[in-house]
């Protein structure tokens, strides 16, 4: 065999941007992302093809019902009548008698003929006006797209046809696909797109799946099958690998298993420093699930849980209700441990494909986050009385994202005092002294923060946006990734301000952007005064080992250097040569 060809064809290295650690080898599976087309064919036994058209609606009855019957188990019994509409529709005779009377008499396919006659249904009623109708006319897409995928044989998403554990390969992902793709079926991802913080990557490291984004071109490149190498360490991802290669890394990844294995020793341990200074290191996450990946990592707690999940999981607002049970066991589930509760998070690109009505030129510096609440009260109140509700045993904080200046902050906690005093009325138990903190994430909030930190009980910096908008650099665009840095002379000086303001005022200062996981950057951190790092589960044996290698005073002199430097190259060359120094077993060295 070539060494530099394995037997399907060329060995391809891609570089992109190592988005979730790990080292990940196995066969691609690439998403498919066009629907097929479907045309009209001839069919010589019409009879035949009714009776296709029969069975793929019997199936489709069965799909629906058994989606009706998981819905009623997770949602309750209200929202599971939704499929009640789409079950009359399959039951709906004339329906069925026109769609098989076309298909006799123009022998065409079933699902050319279906697709026909729903079209046309669709049409009528768009001519007519009102919500119910539009309503209506989602179900009928809904179960005509159901059924002909069953007449199709396809399956409903493109990733419940993975099968065996596999690499996805794609252009790029949403966040509420991620969500789906469930780490004993993904070994690892490689994307065309994306950055670093995007919130699939988020995602992909609290699963502890190995990702790289950015690698511009690979989904074109792939086929499904073809065996792949993603180093979510360094960002090297190899195609159809030599057998070299695929020993190298084989190898490389047992290495970097057992440096994971051993860190796992420190779990029960403080995260304080050789000189005694303690901070507090929890986690953030994104669903209840990872309660139990978060106490196997160690956390103090959860710094940062991204509500707006519940509704990209479901692709629909929770009720208060389903809220209130979310938040109240997490809360139960980490007590007397602390969960700070973000309010939700939507827009920029935590959107739902299905409900991103309105494209924006800008969408991170659209209608987004705290926005979108304040607007939607309906929204926002609900949400405010779930995480109220779930704070009688006090160990609930809330937090709120994107505030830009103290009009956002003042009518966010104006809305929270009025829950709060509904509730009273009501007489359910909350925690009266529930501890308000807001993100600060954008440059604005960093100018303004000695007076925003008058009037909260906490900061918590959020890098990945403060980033992107301190140096005007697009957190998910891959043509400007590698001007996306956080270690960048301008954010450490933002980061600086902020923690500093917030020593003035008294109040703790923490992070739950990824910085505070970044092992480069957790020294300065640590040097500058910050008192919460909340970092993603995988990581956060790591950082804990770094805390526990250093005594405070050191750390304060490399925070000291550390803004000296002019550059972001500066920055990172005198920082790297610091850890190279110091920790010459990090994963990030596993290149
Ligand atoms: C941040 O911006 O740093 C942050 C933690 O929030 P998100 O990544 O959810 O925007
Ligand atoms: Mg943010």
């Amino acid at each position: 065999m070539n060494s530099n060809k394995n037997q399907e064809g060329k060995t391809i290295v891609l570089r992109g941007v190592p988005a979730s650690p790990g080292i990940a080898i196995g066969p691609v599976f690439r998403k498919e992302t066009k629907d097929l087309e479907i045309r009209p064919r001839t069919v010589t036994d019409a009879e035949s093809e009714v009776k296709r058209f029969i069975q793929a609606i019997e199936k489709t009855k069965r799909d629906v019902e058994q989606t009706r019957q998981s819905a009623r188990k997770k949602l309750g019994e209200e929202e599971a009548r939704i499929f009640d509409a789409h079950l009359m529709l399959l039951e709906d005779i004339i329906v069925i008698e026109e769609t098989t009377k076309h298909i006799l008499k123009e022998k065409k396919n079933a699902d050319f003929i279906i697709l026909e006659m729903m079209n046309r249904i669709v049409d009528s009623m768009r001519e007519q006006e009102g919500g119910y109708l539009n309503q209506r006319v989602a179900d009928i897409q809904d179960v005509s797209q159901r059924i002909i995928r069953n007449l199709r044989k396809e399956k409903r998403f493109w990733f419940e046809e993975i099968q065996a554990p596999t690499i996805v390969v794609a252009p790029d992902l949403t966040p509420s696909e991620a969500i789906h793709l469930s780490p004993e079926k993904v070994l690892g991802f490689a994307t065309d797109l994306g950055g670093r913080t995007s919130h699939y990557a988020i995602l992909a490291r609290s699963l502890g799946v190995p990702l790289v984004v950015g690698l511009g071109k690979i989904w074109g490149q792939v086929e499904t099958g073809d065996t792949l190498i993603v180093n979510g360490n360094s960002g090297k991802v190899i195609l159809r690998p030599t057998r070299e290669q695929l020993e190298e890394y084989r190898l490389k990844r047992k290495r970097y298993l057992q440096f994971e294995e051993s860190l796992l020793n420190l779990k029960d341990l403080p995260a304080r420093t050789l000189d005694g200074h303690q901070v507090i290191l929890s986690a953030n996450i994104e669903l209840a699930a990872e309660v139990d990946i978060m106490k196997k990592h160690g956390a103090q707690g959860i710094g940062l849980f991204r509500t707006e999940y519940l509704y990209l999981r479901e692709n629909r607002f929770p009720s208060e209700e389903e809220q209130y049970q979310e938040y109240r066991g997490v809360a139960e589930a980490i007590y007397p441990d602390p969960v700070i509760f973000r309010t939700f998070d939507l827009g920029g690109d935590k959107m739902s494909a299905d409900l991103d009505h309105h494209k924006e030129m800008n969408p991170f510096l659209g209608y987004r986050a705290i926005r979108a609440c304040l607007d939607q009260p309906d929204l926002f109140k609900p949400q405010l009385r779930a995480i109220l509700r779930a704070s009688s045993r006090r160990n609930v904080k809330v937090m709120f994202p994107f505030i830009s200046g103290l009009e956002e902050l003042r009518a966010a906690k104006g809305v929270l005092e009025g829950v709060k005093s509904e509730l009273l009325e009501e007489g359910v138990s909350i925690d009266r002294e529930l501890e308000v903190g807001i993100m600060v994430e954008t440059p604005s909030a960093v100018v303004m923060a000695d007076l925003l930190a008058t009037e909260v009980d906490f900061f918590s910096i959020g890098t990945n946006d403060l980033t992107q908008f301190t140096l005007a650099v697009d957190r998910g665009n891959e043509r400007v990734s590698h001007l996306y840095n956080a270690l960048h002379p301008a954010v450490l000086s933002m980061i600086k301000g902020t923690v500093d303001a917030g020593k003035k005022a008294g109040i703790w200062v923490g992070m739950c952007g990824e910085m505070a996981g970044d092992p480069l950057a957790v020294l300065i951190l640590l040097g500058l005064g910050l008192q919460e790092f909340s970092v993603s589960p995988m990581v956060l044996p790591e950082v804990k080992k770094i805390i526990r290698s250093i005594t405070h005073k050191e750390s304060r002199q490399i925070a000291e250097e550390s803004l000296k430097m002019h550059t972001t190259d500066e920055l990172q060359g005198y920082i790297e040569g610091v850890m190279k120094r110091k920790f010459a077993d990090l994963p990030i060295w596993f290149k």
